[in-house]
């Protein structure tokens, strides 16, 4: 049998593996078996490449030695890094790694059009076509997600509205659009066409990105990951390569699907996100008055609260995840059935700073899945609710979103914590959500603030009920 078909065969099982672990992973129970799968079908694929007749299997070939350097510095960089990252900093580790495919697909698109300009053969108008869509949706990715990185990791506190701003990136985008007409039809391809082609594509990506900030990033990073699927595709089509086009299909459409879940969710339109700065500004609501004051509760108390409630609904947010808070709220979620008090967790679509954070999270501390509810499912629950009880969650929880149309998050659907008959809120201080604005629930009748970090204070919590005993 001809090595391309070998190839192609071991690409076709590799995809139907890969496939069949992004199935896995719409479960936190199989997830991380879906991660090995998907990881096993790709280690699989790259290996296989090897055998392509393209390439001359001699230690002493340069192309061969540069390809082995890559992947062993790849491999350690990132075997390294994903071993090091705290839970907390996942999101920005997913970002960079989206951003780093779109690169990677830029890349490839870049060698292509280089090679054209130096006057290799051209594989036709199409292969043209497609290599500079995906150089331009692969740049993008890369740039835009780099500046994603930079705010996910603090680097950026500040969204950054540059005087004209969508007029200029109206202006890139068309200088964009004709330098990659130019680029894809030129017969032979000008080098500097090329060269300014990737430089506008690098900055669109950047320009886009600048602007968008606070809550809204949670779309932005699943846009991100779908293009980067997208320009993976394209460039399978240009090196001819089944398992990159059948990887990036996938990648890109489920991308995309999550992008329309995470959008829904915002209760925004992805042209509202790119284009109207939304979440860029918290000054507009943090300036408004704010009605009420914060009243502290101590742990005891709260927790005299909570083991006499019939009912208690707990809403986690990024709080939660970075106290690692998890397995104490499972703990305590014992403690308080064990008393007849009926338990549930709330889920936001957007808590926390990847989607299905806290899902994961609660799902590794044990806590069943029939007690933990989506957004739609809990909030006609929350006025019979005797306690709700929010840790680490802020934006999420924010009522400002359905009565300041001035403010950034206005329209998002939220948890209807507020209508609970108390609130207990656990955070550590003053520190605001990460759209920078104001909490009104916070400074509500209902609410009382049980100041700490989350795990201790649920273990304070713990400790006030078991005493009860
Ligand atoms: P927020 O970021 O709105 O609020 C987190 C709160 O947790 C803070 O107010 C902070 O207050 C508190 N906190 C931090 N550390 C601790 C700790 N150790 N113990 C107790 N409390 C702590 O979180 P939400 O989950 O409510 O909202 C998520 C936000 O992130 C949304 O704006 C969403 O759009 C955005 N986002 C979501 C992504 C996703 O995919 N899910 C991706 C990117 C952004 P204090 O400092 O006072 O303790």
């Amino acid at each position: 049998m001809a090595m391309g078909l070998i190839i192609d065969a071991v690409y076709f099982i590799t995809a139907a593996l890969f496939i069949m672990g992004l199935k896995k992973m719409s479960s936190p129970v199989t997830a991380a078996r879906g991660i090995v799968w998907a990881g096993a079908a790709m280690v699989v694929a790259s290996l296989v490449t090897f055998g392509a007749p393209q390439i001359t299997l001699n230690l002493a070939n340069t192309n061969l030695q540069l390809m082995l350097l890559a992947l062993i510095i790849g491999s350690a960089v990132a075997y390294i890094s994903a071993k090091r990252v705290a839970m907390t900093d996942m999101p920005q580790m997913i970002a960079m790694y989206n951003g780093m495919g779109g690169g990677a697909a830029a890349a490839i698109a870049a060698v292509e059009l280089v090679k054209l300009s130096a006057g290799a053969e051209s594989h036709g108008l199409t292969v043209q076509v497609l290599a500079v869509l995906g150089a331009v949706i692969g740049a993008v990715s890369f740039s835009g997600s780099a500046v994603a990185f930079a705010k996910l990791q603090g680097l950026m506190k500040k969204t950054l509205h540059l005087p004209a701003h969508q007029l200029m990136n109206i202006a890139i985008f068309a200088g964009v659009c004709v330098l990659g007409y130019l680029v894809s039809t030129g017969q032979p391809v000008s080098f500097d066409y090329v060269i300014w082609f990737f430089i506008l594509s690098i900055v669109l990506g950047v320009m886009v990105t600048l602007p968008i900030g606070g809550a809204d990033m949670p779309v932005v990073i699943s846009l991100f990951n779908a293009l980067t699927g997208l320009a993976v595709a394209f460039e399978g089509f240009v090196l001819n390569n089944a398992a990159m086009i059948i990887a990036g299909t996938v990648v890109g459409s489920s991308g995309t699907l999550l992008t329309q879940l995470m959008a829904k969710a915002m209760n925004r339109s992805l042209a509202n996100v790119l284009f109207s700065g939304f979440g860029s500004d918290g000054g507009a609501a943090a300036a408004e008055e704010i009605e009420g004051s914060m009243k502290e509760i101590q742990a005891t108390d709260a927790a005299v609260m909570m083991a006499y409630a019939q009912k208690v609904i707990i809403v986690p947010g990024y709080g939660m995840a970075v106290a690692q808070a998890q397995h104490k709220l499972k703990e305590m979620e014992g403690l308080l059935e064990a008393r007849g008090v009926d338990v549930k967790y709330a889920i936001h679509p957007v808590a926390g700073r990847m989607p299905g954070h806290m899902n994961v999270l609660l799902a590794e501390a044990g806590v069943d899945y029939d007690k933990i509810r989506d957004l739609e499912e809990i909030n006609p629950e929350f006025p019979i609710a005797d306690v709700a009880l929010v840790i680490g969650a802020n934006d999420v929880v924010n009522p400002v979103a359905r009565t300041n149309p001035d403010s950034p998050i206005y329209g998002m659907p939220i948890l209807d914590a507020d209508k609970a008959q108390n609130v207990i809120v656990i955070k550590r201080g003053q520190g605001a959500g990460f759209s920078g604005i104001e909490n009104h629930l916070f400074y509500a009748d209902n609410t009382q603030m049980l100041y700490g970090d989350g795990q201790k204070a649920v273990s304070e919590l713990i400790a006030g009920i078991k005493a009860l005993q």
